[in-house]
């Protein structure tokens, strides 16, 4: 008997090659009726044998296209109609109740293969395409996602591509980046003086002999430009280090293949399923003893961040290159937001490249690499950007349209709007004017794109953060959220943990507090929306404020004179004259404001270790430290932890005592930073029994940049389940500052409702 159904699909569904699919299998089951897109859902209408028309829902939900996610499938019988064949009908613009916006994927399988073959119309041609792969929200103007409504506008395709992009049967039905050499974008190389050298292959090949001379070649890609370089080369690397500004921040690379990152790193099943995953992210991954790059590429850190080629072009550049590892790190100068136009890009990398690889594609919103890392098999992010955004994050509840701004460094911001939560691309460091403008165009962008109406917004407490001075000037009910509780509240949210009672402990680098000191190494106790601060760090002073994160012999010498006076007792590596001025300021308490963060005891330790004194990057004298750590030793200091006024107090006098005597006593500071690793694994373990023998708590959500320690993870981590803890981390939310507006935005929400 004929039946029909009526099926409304919820997920990523756009821009995977979902309504082909959708044709293929209605198709192959002699089902009549169509499919069509609107801007949140697919609709499909499915005429024939009821038995068909069950094996069209199970098909549809067991074997859907590579890059697609169904989170929701509804159908219901409806009236027989009399179509004549199954159709792939437009796409109907309404008002949409979920929005989903397909992101960028990396080229498929395919696409190589064609991409490699001399018989194929697409042969090298670097911008090969189709239903499963390529870019998406970074060329996305307006939704739905069509091919008007892209950059892909500037185009129009040949007859062929046209005649595949109309014919349901072909793989690049309805690929709306689909292009071929005749119609298509085209890549251009210019050298510094924007003179035009080459196009198209020769371009490569030409790229491909540059790059392997050691020049610093700008290269376009996805989301934005790429600086990229030969990683064995130290004169290039350095030269580019110096001309970007970049300290001693290690450089990402890329690598043609898994056997190539095996020479030098060690990687896991599990990160090498990341690697080849259709985001394509950088995997942070151990460097193995026959690391052999520039030394300059990652100067005197363990790890190393790789990723593998995911544009055609890279596949390209890759094919017969003497090298096996170029350097990719994002075009831009220091801190500002990656370049993504020609004209940009010739603009601020003229001083640091020597050449452009570009093309006549624009790219609609800057989007860098994402980052992710592993610690014992669980994935966790460093950076949320390419391949991740803007796929939303589920609640379990019905939210408000509001917005969150996130904090100052790494910063994203949030979206709310029915039950999902979408935050944005990876946007920078807020104190750069470049950055803050960027913030401000993304979140005009989402508004637009995600058609939400702001009831409310969501900000960190800190009163001089840019984005805290602009989420007030937007005269909307505001709500500020301290950051080590948004750091727990992202956890909470992204595992929905909401009816749990729970330990927060965040670690982390410094956060305004809700007494005025900075905080950073605080345990919460909470239930629902009630965050309660019980037990934290002792406060010690950073002389000079934010210059101590600098000059991180300050918090050395500051932990030194508190608890051991006048009497400094090792040899202290700074000039006499330097540290008589910190002492001036911290008799006279001159610009010293107090913190209990656990990143400044980091910098303070690998001070006092004499590892580094002025650091080029945030939380690079923790990287060292955690870098030299012994795993064999087990060994750890003493964790005194005192109640004092109703807060468990953990006192810092003990430890420094002892990291000096160890000193004194000649022990290695592999082993010495070992001890300290423990040490901050024995206070969590401390602080968690105290609280569960108090308030009969069990889970514990780990949150806050010091986590990005996996030495400190790994451990905590065993040791904490091993005593009978559920630990929990951030899933799908960066685990530092870029999931502050996430965790803003989920407690602001449970505040307001
Ligand atoms: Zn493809
Ligand atoms: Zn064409
Ligand atoms: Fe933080």
């Amino acid at each position: 008997m004929q039946k029909r159904l009526q099926v409304v699909i919820e997920g990523v569904i756009q821009g995977v090659g979902f309504r082909p699919f959708i044709y293929k299998v209605a198709k192959s089951l002699d089902l009549k009726g169509f499919v069509f897109n609107t801007s949140d859902v697919v609709n499909i209408e499915v005429q024939g044998e009821e038995e068909n028309l069950n094996n069209f829902i199970k098909e549809v939900i067991e074997n859907p296209p590579p890059a697609a996610k169904i989170a929701k499938i509804e159908y219901a019988e409806i009236h027989l109609k009399d179509d004549e064949d199954f159709q792939i009908t437009n796409s109907v613009v309404k008002n949409p109740s979920r929005i989903y916006i397909p992101k960028d994927l990396c080229v498929c399988k395919d696409c190589i293969n064609e991409l490699f073959d001399p018989e194929n119309r697409r042969y090298l041609y670097p911008f090969i395409n189709c239903t499963n792969c390529g870019p998406r929200y970074s060329i996305i103007e307006h939704l739905p996602y069509d091919r008007e409504n892209t950059t892909m506008s500037d185009f129009q395709m040949c007859n062929d591509c046209l005649e595949e992009y109309n014919n349901p049967q072909t793989r690049r039905y309805h690929a709306e980046p689909n292009a071929c050499e005749k119609c298509g974008p085209e890549v251009l190389l210019f050298d510094s003086s924007e003179n035009f050298i080459a196009s198209s292959k020769d371009a490569i090949e030409l790229c491909k002999k540059l790059l392997e001379e050691g020049n610093i070649v700008a290269i376009k890609g996805i989301g934005g430009f790429h600086l990229a370089a030969n990683a064995y080369n130290d004169e290039s690397v350095f030269r580019l280090r110096q001309s970007k500004k970049r300290g001693n921040e290690p450089f990402a690379i890329m690598m043609p293949d898994i056997e190539s990152i095996k020479e030098i790193a060690y990687v896991s099943s599990e990160e090498k399923e990341e690697l080849l995953s259709v985001e394509r992210p950088i995997v942070l991954l151990e460097k193995s003893d026959n690391y052999n790059l520039s030394e300059f590429v990652a100067p005197k850190l363990k790890k190393i961040g790789i990723m593998l080629p995911y544009t055609p072009l890279h596949y390209l550049i890759f094919q017969n290159l003497k090298i096996n590892a170029l350097i990719m790190t994002s075009g831009n100068v220091h801190d500002e937001p990656i370049v993504s136009s020609n004209d940009e890009a010739f603009e601020k990398l003229k001083n640091i490249a020597n050449y452009f690889l570009t093309n006549n594609r624009r790219i609609r919103r800057k989007i860098d690499d994402s980052v992710v890392f592993f610690a014992l098999d669980e994935r966790l992010i460093q950076r949320r950007s390419r391949g991740f955004v803007p796929e939303p994050i589920e609640v379990p509840f019905k939210l408000k349209e509001g917005i969150a701004f996130g904090g100052e460094l790494k910063n994203t911001i949030s979206l709310s709007k029915n039950n999902l939560i979408y935050i944005s691309q990876h946007i920078g460091d807020l104190k750069n004017k470049d950055s803050f403008e960027y913030m401000k165009w993304v979140y005009s962008d989402l508004l637009e794109l995600l058609s939400i109406k702001p009831e409310f917004v969501a900000c960190d407490l800190h009163p001089d953060y840019l984005s805290t001075i602009f989420s007030e000037s937007l005269n909307l009910p505001l709500i500020k959220i301290q950051h080590h509780k948004a750091h727990i509240a992202s956890v909470a949210g992204s595992l929905n943990l909401k009816d749990k009672s729970l330990i927060g402990v965040s670690f982390d680098g410094v956060g305004f507090g809700e007494d005025g000191n900075s905080w950073g190494g605080e345990f919460f106790l909470c239930n629902g929306k009630d965050y309660k601060r019980v037990a934290h760090l002792e406060y010690f002073e950073l002389p000079g404020g934010d210059i101590a994160t600098k000059e991180v012999w300050r918090i050395a010498y500051s932990l030194l004179r508190k608890y051991f006076g006048c009497n400094i007792p090792i040899n202290f590596p700074v000039e006499p004259d330097k540290v008589q001025i910190i002492d001036f300021m911290l008799k006279n308490k001159m610009n010293t404001p107090t913190t209990s963060s656990i990143g400044r005891l980091f910098d303070g330790v690998s001070s006092l270790l004499d590892l580094i004194q002025t650091t080029t990057f945030e939380g690079e004298g923790a990287m060292i430290l955690e870098s030299i750590a012994s795993p064999l030793i087990t060994t750890s200091y003493e964790p005194i932890i005192l109640k004092e006024n109703g807060e468990f107090i953990i006192k810092l006098e003990p430890l420094i005592t002892d990291i000096i005597s160890d000193i004194k006593y000649n022990i290695s500071k592999e082993e010495i930073s070992a001890k300290f690793h423990n040490y901050i694994c024995s206070i969590i373990l401390k602080v968690s029994n105290i609280l569960r023998d108090a308030y009969s708590v069990e889970d514990v959500i780990l949150s806050g940049g010091v986590f990005q320690n996996v030495y400190i993870l790994n451990r905590i981590k065993s040791i904490l389940t091993e005593e009978g803890f559920n630990v929990h981390l951030p899933k799908d939310v960066p685990i530092n500052d870029g999931g502050i507006s996430f965790g803003q935005l989920y407690l602001a929400s449970l505040l307001i409702s």
